[in-house]
């Protein structure tokens, strides 16, 4: 285990190991006891973990600021493969460390079967823009409108004449949402995430809506700078994913 001496809390070291022999264990009375109580609910569907284990090993405590630790534990299956947890703790107002966040790692989150262009192609070129890399907005070619969502007609002069131009991937936080609850199987593990809707700024102020990268403890400010990353898929089946950046973590 790898443990800075300098910042770490003495009986952390001590609560984290046997939150993990706990878990190991399918001991689920410690286990919630560890969590804060105002997030049982939603740290019970953050971490996707097997009924049954063979062994929990502390890798890594690290202080993140704050007051809080992260701690990476390493969880033997019975069939001797392993995978690692992130918990994030903090100092409950009764003394005791608590769990505030767990995360699967890798910690970005996977890809779903729900993205990929519509079943009538509308949005088609879309998709396969950020194939090649390029975020590509659909622009009317007689009145120059930015539309989105995509459209078979223009909604401002009902021009035919529909073309697909590349946007620079920066714009600000219109809105967005913390969700909790896993939607698909395959966000099971990576709650809570936030969505947000970015205004554009290269393409008339058309709002498209993408998940908030790292944010895991953030409160995304209305009106905030954000910049898009195309990320590449795990395999052929999937689509790119448009993810958004907050400005000030990207430089
Ligand atoms: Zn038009």
């Amino acid at each position: 285990m790898t443990v800075d001496v300098q910042t770490l809390p003495p009986d952390l070291a001590d609560t984290v190991e046997a939150h993990g022999k706990a878990v190991a264990a399918g001991d689920n009375r410690s286990v919630l006891a560890d969590f804060m109580p105002d997030r049982i609910g939603q740290l019970i569907a953050s971490a996707d973990v097997p009924n049954r284990l063979k062994g929990a090993e502390v890798r890594s405590i690290s202080d993140v600021g704050n007051g809080r630790y992260d701690a990476v534990i390493r969880y033997t299956k019975l069939d001797d493969e392993w995978f690692e947890l992130r918990s994030r703790w903090l100092r409950f107002e009764d003394g005791s460390w608590r769990v505030f966040s767990v995360r699967n790692i890798p910690a970005t989150a996977p890809w779903m079967d729900i993205t990929g262009s519509a079943e009538d192609g509308s949005d088609q070129p879309h998709w396969d823009g950020l194939r090649d890399g390029v975020l590509r907005i659909q622009r009317c070619g007689t009145c120059r409108t930015w539309i989105w969502s995509p459209r078979p007609i223009c909604p401002s002069c009902h021009s035919f004449d529909t073309r697909w131009e590349a946007v620079e991937p920066t714009g600000t936080v219109y809105s967005w949402t913390r969700t909790w609850q896993p939607f698909t199987p395959e966000s099971t593990g990576h709650l809570p995430y936030v969505v947000v809707l970015v205004e554009l700024r290269g393409a008339g102020g058309s709002r498209v809506v993408g998940v908030l990268a790292d944010a895991d403890g953030i409160t995304p400010v209305i009106g905030a700078p954000v910049r898009g990353t195309i990320e590449a898929p795990p395999d052929e089946e999937h689509w790119p994913l448009l993810r958004w950046h907050l400005e000030s973590e990207t430089k």
